[in-house]
C-alpha cells in the first residue's frame, strides 16, 4: 500500500515536470532569461561563450597567440611543466560563463549538461579518442551525501554518451574533506589538497597501464587536478590528460 503511493506520487511529480518545461519557456544557461527556443541558449548568448578552441598550450590549455601545432607550450608550463600530460578546455570561465557554471555546480542545474558536454568533446578531439576512461574529480562522500550529485561525473557521463569513450565514476576517491579551495592562493590551494585522493583499491587494475583523461568542470590554479594526476599515476596510470568544461585564462599564461 505505502509503496503504491509513493509511486503514484513520484509519477504525478514526473507529470508535473513536463508538464512546467511544456509551460514554461527555456531560461538561458548564460543570461538566464527565458526564451522561446528549443536550445539551453540562444544564438546571442552563443556569440557570448568565449570558446577556446583555438591555437593554445598543449599541456595546461591556456590560449595562444601563436599556433605552433602539437608543440606549443606556454611559458608557465617552459618554466614548470603540470603534473597531467596535456589539457585541454571548452571555454574561459569568465563573465559569460560563470553564471551556467555555478548553477551546474551548486544547483545541480542539468538542462545544459549536454550542450557542454559536446563542447568538452569537440575540445579534446584529439585527446579522447586515445583514452581507455574518463575520470572525474570525485567529491569526499561527506560532500556527495549534502549535494547529492557530483558535476564533474555529470560532465564525464555526458562526454562518454557523446564520443563513445568509457566513464569510470568511481576510479578515484577523496581521503579527505578538504576545504573549498575558494579565495586561497596557488600554493595555499595545493596543500589544501595534497594527498587527498587515491584510486579507489576495486579500481587499481583497470587504472594500471591505462590512458585516463580526468574530467572537471574548472581549471583554476590546476592543484586538485595535478593532486589527481599523482594519485592515478601512482596506481600505474599510463597516461593522464585533463579535459575541462572551463578554464580561468589569466594574461601571464597567454605570453609565450
Ligand atoms: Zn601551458
Amino acid at each position: 500500500m505505502s509503496s503504491d503511493m509513493h509511486w503514484t506520487t513520484r509519477s504525478a511529480r514526473a507529470g508535473l515536470r513536463s508538464l512546467a518545461n511544456f509551460v514554461w519557456p527555456q531560461r538561458s544557461i548564460i543570461s538566464g532569461e527565458r526564451h522561446g527556443g528549443d536550445a539551453p541558449l540562444t544564438p546571442e548568448d552563443f556569440g557570448r561563450v568565449n570558446f577556446l578552441n583555438g591555437a593554445g598550450c598543449r599541456r595546461c590549455g591556456a590560449p595562444m597567440e601563436v599556433d605552433l601545432g602539437s608543440d606549443t607550450i606556454c611559458g608557465a608550463c617552459t618554466a614548470k611543466a603540470p603534473a597531467w600530460d596535456q589539457a585541454r578546455a571548452a571555454i574561459a570561465y569568465d563573465d559569460a560563463s560563470r553564471q551556467s557554471i555555478l548553477e551546474l555546480k551548486h544547483a545541480g542545474r542539468r538542462d545544459g549538461l549536454d550542450t557542454m558536454a559536446t563542447w568538452m568533446a569537440l575540445a579534446g578531439r584529439d585527446i579522447l579518442p586515445e583514452t581507455d576512461w574518463l575520470v572525474p574529480v570525485p567529491l569526499h562522500y561527506q560532500r556527495l551525501a549534502s549535494r547529492g550529485f557530483n558535476q564533474s561525473a555529470w560532465l564525464a557521463q555526458g562526454v562518454s554518451r557523446k564520443t563513445g569513450t568509457l566513464a569510470l565514476v568511481d576510479a578515484l576517491s577523496r581521503k579527505r574533506n578538504t576545504p573549498s579551495q575558494g579565495g586561497l592562493t596557488a600554493r595555499q590551494r595545493r596543500r589544501n589538497v595534497a594527498g587527498a585522493f587515491e584510486v579507489r583499491k576495486s579500481r587499481q587494475g583497470r587504472i594500471k597501464g591505462s590512458a585516463v583523461t580526468l574530467v572537471d568542470d574548472v581549471l583554476t590554479t590546476g592543484a586538485t587536478l595535478a593532486a589527481c594526476t599523482k594519485a592515478l599515476k601512482r596506481a600505474g596510470a599510463a597516461r593522464v590528460n585533463v579535459l575541462v568544461l572551463a578554464r580561468v585564462v589569466r594574461e601571464a599564461d597567454v605570453t609565450i
